[in-house]
């Protein structure tokens, strides 16, 4: 495909409320949004990059700054033909995966609408609904919480994910458990605890958790194999894993029992079916989190979860507990029985609304081929 346009901008979205994890408070999201255009048609992604460096490396600005100087004029000057064409074209480039996933995920977009299939299909993906669970932030307070919880479980979703970190996990797993014995619930640290914490670590157990998501550094896979040894609750990986090699890495020491995959955190869909398979082939379960996305992240998010081996509910949840607006068509909705229903439309089927787009762009910048010397 000869690639006519790529068009980067950043758009200010307010979040519909706080969001916060054992790493900072956030209230409004700067995103970072491709829009590639080829032969009459037009792929959109999204770069799941935080506001400041602290899930991962890349940040909104760092990722600006790559696209724009490097990833950008590379892919402009190529013909990729289709999505996992991208790692080759930009593998000078290391790290900078959330930045890669932008461009890569638009690709694959633009390659499910020329082939005239739904992007779930495009790559394999098998289900016609995703189940779907919410991630809830740290709270004020528990009974703040648990209102919040009343209403999300009314809402239909299947499973509620607590962040959590120390002042924040044991009493409050107890008051939930109490009140809710039945209900699928597992926790987030994103790092906040350190190897000797296990002796409170192992107090988790008594909460039948489906999973404690990375107790541990965001880049070990060490001690969390001899964490994992001393719980019963299995451990799941999401900052550790950046592709297959870590994640086959963490799965032979045993670092952990689920891993759950983000397209931004390992660059794109290429990488992401990689892990899946990876995993697959090893009986170790994955699930979708995610990035605070607008509809255009989400609904990438959506297609990924339709790979067969995405058996556990992903956070990837309706429009409305986001955003007052949502900047995609029909808007993202989850159905009473807590799932969402997989688009049968080529590509990824929910149309971008351009309008509410242009309104909300604070910057924007055009990214040409790069220029031949000589
Ligand atoms: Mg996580």
């Amino acid at each position: 495909m000869k690639i006519d346009a790529i068009i980067l901008r950043e758009l200010h979205l307010p979040l519909v409320r706080p969001f916060e994890t054992s790493l900072g408070v956030t209230h409004n999201r700067r995103i970072l949004l491709a829009e590639i255009q080829s032969e009459g048609l037009t792929g959109w992604g999204e770069c799941t990059a935080g506001e400041r460096p602290f899930f991962s490396a890349e940040s909104t600005d760092s990722a600006w700054q790559v696209t724009v100087n490097e990833l950008g004029p590379m892919l402009a000057s190529e013909a990729p033909e289709h999505g996992g064409d991208c790692p080759r074209i930009f593998r000078q480039v290391r790290g900078n995966r959330m930045a890669k996933a932008t461009l890569e995920n638009a690709i694959w977009d633009i390659e499910a609408q020329r082939e005239g299939v739904p992007l779930s299909r495009l790559i394999g993906g098998v289900r016609d609904a995703i189940p779907c669970g919410v991630s809830l932030g740290i709270q004020a307070s528990i009974p703040e919480l648990m209102k919040i919880i009343e209403k999300e479980l009314a809402a239909g979703y299947q499973r509620i994910k607590l962040k959590c970190k120390l002042g924040w996990d044991v009493e409050v797993f107890e008051r939930v458990r109490s009140r809710w014995p039945g209900i699928m619930l597992s926790c987030d640290a994103n790092s906040a605890y350190r190897l000797r914490d296990a002796d409170h670590l192992v107090e988790f157990d008594a909460f039948d958790l489906l999973m404690i998501e990375q107790p541990l550094w965001h880049d070990d896979f060490y001690y969390h194999s001899m964490l994992q040894k001393r719980l019963q609750t299995p451990i799941c990986l999401d900052e550790s894993i950046r592709n297959r090699r870590d994640a086959l890495a963490s799965i032979e020491m045993e670092s952990c029992k689920i891993i759950n995959i983000k397209l931004g955190r390992v660059g794109g869909f290429s990488e992401a079916i990689a892990v899946h398979n990876a995993a697959q082939e090893r009986g170790i379960p994955v699930w979708c989190g995610g990035m605070l996305e607008s509809g255009v992240g989400r609904s990438h998010n959506i297609a990924l979860s339709t790979l067969e081996n995405f058996t556990l509910p992903g956070d990837v949840s309706a429009s409305a507990r986001y955003w007052r607006e949502d900047i995609v068509e029909p808007e993202i909705t989850v159905s009473s029985a807590g799932e969402i229903a997989i688009p049968d439309t080529p590509g990824r089927g929910y149309e971008v609304r351009t309008d509410l787009v242009e309104r909300l762009t604070v910057r924007k910048e055009t990214i040409r081929a790069l220029e031949l010397v000589g």
